[in-house]
This record gives structure tokens, sequence and C-alpha cells, in this order.
């Protein structure tokens, strides 16, 4: 079986066509460079994606956050309902750690700014 993709490493958005066989990439064409490779087979197998979204402080104030690396596509909304019940007490700094282990992911969600109370 083929599968297109468009590589989302960089903004060039290269447009991959993989061969698949029992769930696995046996190889990938159109890629510019070894990052659409590597998408293209881990896409096949087990798609991962980082999760940007906010988090509230008690008074409702949101504080923009990412988680630090990637989770498994299929528990993106369980992290990000994780986070929805997770309250995030000002000041934060960027790079703050808000959650340690998002949806027992074991990755964690940072802030991507900072704010004072
Ligand atoms: S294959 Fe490389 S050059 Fe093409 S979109 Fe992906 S990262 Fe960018």
């Amino acid at each position: 079986m083929t599968r297109e993709l468009t590589c989302i490493g960089c903004p060039m958005g290269c447009a991959l066509t993989v061969e698949v066989e029992n769930n696995e990439a046996v190889s990938v064409t159109g890629n510019t460079c070894k990052i659409g490779e590597n998408y293209a087979r881990t896409e096949i197998s087990a798609p991962v994606r980082a999760v940007t979204t906010t988090a509230l402080t008690a008074e409702g104030i949101p504080v923009p956050v990412k988680t630090v690396g990637s989770v498994p596509k299929d528990k993106i909304f369980e992290v990000v309902a994780h986070i929805k019940r997770t309250t995030v007490t000002l000041p934060v700094k960027v790079g703050d750690i808000i959650l340690d282990n998002a949806a027992d992911t074991g990755v964690a969600v940072a802030a991507t700014a900072s704010m004072d109370n």
C-alpha cells in the first residue's frame, strides 16, 4: 500500500510517498532530507505530535504552554484534558514546568511565555 504524506519538519512541506507493509514504512521518496524520512517512518508506525495550548491560572488567565517533546497522536486529547485540569500559579517564566507527566505519557509541559501576577 502507498501513503502520501506532507512532511511537517520545516516550511518546505515536501510531498512524501511511502510504501507501507505491515504498518511499517519500507521506502520513503520525495523527502529532501533525512528528517522527512524519519517523519514518514514514525508517522506510519507510531505517530507523535507536540501539543501547544493554554493552561489557566485560578483567576482564569490563560498561560501558553507546550509539551516538552512529542506525545503519541492518540493521546493528544488526554494530554490537553490534563493540562486543562492543571492550575498555573503566577509568576511563570518561559520553560517553567507546569506539569511533569502529562496524561501518563512521561512528557512534561512547560510555559512558553513569561507572565507576572
Ligand atoms: S523532508 Fe526535510 S526539507 Fe522536506 S519538509 Fe521535511 S524537513 Fe523540510
